[in-house]
């Protein structure tokens, strides 16, 4: 049974879509004004993740990601300068030729780190007309009001304000940062319309004067446009979920009064060496830097795969040396594997796939189905394993069919053999090398030749 937590309920629930066997599924996608950071792509993965497993289940997906190109102000409150405008008084360039360049730059991150594109890419500034219309119909049902600056959202109209965070109107507005906007009912009012001054390039005609859309709107006018007024799965990063994510619902369902998505998905957050991740700490890093650094994009997928998605992730390059070298050992067994001949009976292989199942269909616990693919490695060099790995790879995502070349074939040792090397290594570590070195002999008058690398001992049949 698949399962999965839903922020809105707090709760691990059964997952059943709306509509047989399709799922509609609705992802914040980036603002394209920079490039995507390691953090970023942490929740891209986790999104990658959820049509992975759906898809392993069956199932066949609509899913739409948003690509902001205008609207997404510096504070996610409605503070501060468009982020679209800002970068592109920075760089010298036109707000659109910013977009273009990050977005192909974000698909060409999505690509190597193997995260599927979903069905429909939306931008923002493709959609300006179905935002107005919205904010229309929002000001016709009294839930909207017309300030000298924009158009906003009456949160007190919509008494089930902060039902996702858990967050009542009172706390929020006792928390609240004191008032720029003086005309503004409620604190946490939010525009939905910002009217532009001359000197701001995006800009629209609208029944309000020239202007721009709020971000939140943004992904109301499209989620609903492309999957309906009511949709199955919504994700995105934790931090969206006071704001950016309560606003949306408030749009969505004031309009029709019923719950708009079924599920509230929400990736956690990386954090780099214990801490957060900002530009001034120079600790934002890209996929781009990793690669420079001599990573693949895939150590990176790898390391994240090792956390559970509600988790933090704490990176460091420690921590991605030691995913870069786990997965070398597991694409060498692979390789492996795949050359191998030995028969692994059918039930093993069955238990296996179904432990990998459950793991993946509880809440998408990546990590423990890493175990159980860590656990079939273990067989002896059969072919068998390296189908089922391929099989797992359709969730996982790790290219596992792009073996390491071996250079020489996996020897089997006799289990009485595999005993002694152990044994003698722990003499070694034991600093008692009179018996270390007793043992070496025993496995020489075995027929076998015994060498120590820098890798470990490694022992060949004399032949
Ligand atoms: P943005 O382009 O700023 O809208 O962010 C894109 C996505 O990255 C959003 O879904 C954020 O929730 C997510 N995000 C931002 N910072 C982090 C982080 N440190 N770790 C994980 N996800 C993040
Ligand atoms: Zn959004």
């Amino acid at each position: 049974m698949l399962k999965f937590y839903n922020t809105l309920t707090r709760n691990k629930q059964e997952f059943t879509p709306l509509n047989g066997k399709i799922v509609t599924m609705y992802s914040c996608g980036p603002t394209v004004y920079n490039y995507a950071h390691i953090g970023n792509l942490r929740t891209y993965i986790f999104m990658d993740l959820i049509r992975r497993v759906l898809k392993y289940d069956g199932y066949k997906i609509k899913g739409v990601m948003n690509i902001t190109d205008v609207g997404h102000l510096m504070a996610d409150s409605d503070d501060g300068e468009d982020k679209m405008q800002k970068a592109s008084r920075e760089q010298q360039k036109s707000p659109y030729e910013i977009a273009e360049f990050y977005s192909n730059i974000f698909f060409t991150d999505l690509k190597k780190l193997n995260i599927g594109k979903p069905e429909i890419i939306a931008k923002a500034t493709d959609h300006i007309q179905e935002m107005i219309d919205y904010v229309v119909a929002l000001l016709d049902a009294g839930y909207a009001y017309e300030t000298s600056d924009g158009i906003y959202f009456d949160i007190a109209k919509f008494p089930k304000y902060g039902s996702l965070s858990g967050k009542k109107r009172d706390d929020q507005v006792a928390g609240a940062r004191v008032e720029v906007n003086t005309e503004k009912r409620n604190p946490d009012d939010f525009a939905l319309w910002k009217k532009a001054d001359p000197l701001h390039i995006m800009q629209w005609e609208s029944p309000w004067g020239m202007g721009f859309p709020g971000w939140h709107i943004e992904c109301s006018a499209m989620s609903q446009k492309y999957l309906g007024k009511v949709f199955d799965i919504h994700s995105g990063g934790v931090d969206h979920i006071p704001i950016h994510h309560e606003n949306e619902i408030a749009q969505n369902e004031a309009l029709t009064g019923a719950k708009s998505v079924e599920f509230w998905m929400h990736g956690e957050f990386m954090l780099v060496d214990g801490g957060k991740m900002s530009k001034s700490l120079g600790n934002t890093y890209t996929i781009a830097q990793l690669e420079e650094r001599g990573y693949s994009p895939i150590d990176f997928r790898f390391f994240c795969l090792n956390a559970h998605y509600r988790k933090k992730l704490n990176f460091t390059f420690d921590g991605l040396d030691a995913a870069k070298v786990a997965r070398e050992r597991l694409m060498l067994a692979l390789a492996g594997h795949k050359a191998g001949s030995a028969k692994i009976a059918q039930d093993k292989l069955d238990k296996y796939k179904e432990d990998f199942a459950n793991a993946v269909n509880d809440d998408i616990n990546v990590p423990l189905a890493l175990g159980v693919l860590f656990q079939a490695i273990k067989e002896p060099k059969s072919n068998d394993i390296y189908k089922l790995a391929l099989e797992f790879d359709k969730v996982l995502g790790l290219s596992l069919d792009v073996l390491p070349e071996i250079k020489e074939e996996p020897i089997e040792l006799p289990e009485e053999i595999v005993a002694l090397v152990n044994e003698r290594a722990e003499a070694k570590k034991n600093r008692d090398f009179a018996k270390a070195d007793a043992i070496r002999a025993k496995i020489t008058e075995l027929g076998y030749t015994i060498l120590d690398t820098k890798d470990g001992a490694k022992v060949t049949p004399n032949k």
